[in-house]
C-alpha cells in the first residue's frame, strides 16, 4: 500500500495489506513462502529484514549491519542509518509509525498499541533518531492502519490511564452511548508533537483494521496471530 513515503526514492517503505497472506514473526522464522514472496517483491532477501519482539514497552534500539536478519527482542522500535536494513513493525490492531530524516538519511519505526503509546514509544524513537544525529523538525512520520475510534472499545480501567495521560481531549477520550472508545492515531500524533515534529510532518494512510475485513487482519476481530507489517529501509 502506497504512503506519504513512497515519493522517496531511496526508501523501502509501506504498509502491507492481507493479499500479501500472514507476514507474523513466526511467519518469519519459519521462512513461510508469503515472507519471501514479499522479500521478492522488494528486491531484497530475509536476510535483509529487522523484526522487533514487540512487546508493548517503549524500548528503541539503534541497528547496525550485524543485526541484519533477526529478531530483537525485548523491544516495540528500532532506528538506524545503515544501508540495505529493512526495518519492520508487525501489527493486527496496534499503531505501526514510520520514521524518516530525509536530511539526515536516518529512520526508524514503532510498534505503539495502548501501552506503548503511554508509555511514550514514539517520542522514544524520536529521542534515538537525534541520538543518531537528527533534528525532530527534519523527520517526516507516516502510520498505517490500525484498529480506528470506530472500533477502538476499551473498559473504564484503560480509559482512565488515557484520561491521566491526555486530559479532557475528547478527540483521543472518545465516550459514545455509555461506551468507551480511543483513538489511538491522534493519541500517538499528539505525543510526536510534544516531542518536536512539525505536524506538517505527520500523515496517515488512515484505515480501521476491523472495519475492512477485505484488506487487513485484526486481532480484535479474528482472534488469530496473522499479522501486516510496516516496513522502511534506505535502499543500498
Ligand atoms: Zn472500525
Amino acid at each position: 500500500m502506497q504512503n506519504s513515503f513512497s515519493r522517496i526514492s531511496w526508501l523501502w517503505c509501506g504498509f502491507s495489506t492481507r493479499e500479501w497472506g500472514d507476514l507474523s514473526k513466526e511467519s518469519f522464522r519459519r521462512r513461510d513462502t508469503s515472507f519471501n514472496t514479499f522479500a521478492q517483491s522488494l528486491g531484497v532477501t530475509l536476510e535483509n529484514f529487522v523484526l522487533m519482539g514487540q512487546v508493548h514497552g517503549n524500548n528503541v534500539r539503534i541497528m547496525n549491519q550485524r543485526d541484519a536478519g533477526s529478531v530483537i527482542d525485548q523491544t516495540d522500535g528500532l532506528v538506524t542509518k545503515e544501508k540495505g536494513l529493512v526495518l519492520v513493525v508487525q501489527t493486527a490492531d496496534c499503531l505501526p509509525i514510520l520514521f524518516a530524516d530525509v536530511s539526515k538519511k536516518i529512520i526508524g519505526v514503532a510498534h505503539a498499541g495502548w501501552r506503548g503509546t503511554l508509555a511514550g514509544i514514539g517520542a522514544s524513537v524520536v529521542n534515538s533518531m537525534t541520538q543518531l544525529g537528527s533534528d525532530p523538525k527534519d523527520i517526516l512520520i507516516d502510520s498505517g492502519p490500525c484498529l480506528g475510534p470506530c472500533h477502538f472499545e476499551v473498559k473504564e480501567d484503560v480509559f482512565v490511564l488515557f484520561k491521566d495521560k491526555f486530559g479532557a481531549d475528547k478527540d483521543i477520550n472518545i465516550e459514545r452511548k455509555g461506551k468507551t472508545f480511543l483513538d489511538l492515531r491522534k493519541a500517538n500524533f499528539k505525543l510526536l508533537l510534544e516531542a518536536g515534529i512539525n505536524p506538517l510532518n505527520i500523515k496517515t494512510v488512515g484505515r480501521c483494521t476491523y472495519c475492512q475485513p477485505e484488506n487487513f487482519f485484526s486481532f480484535r476481530r479474528d482472534g488469530n496471530d496473522f499479522r501486516q507489517m510496516g516496513w522502511v529501509g534506505i535502499k543500498k
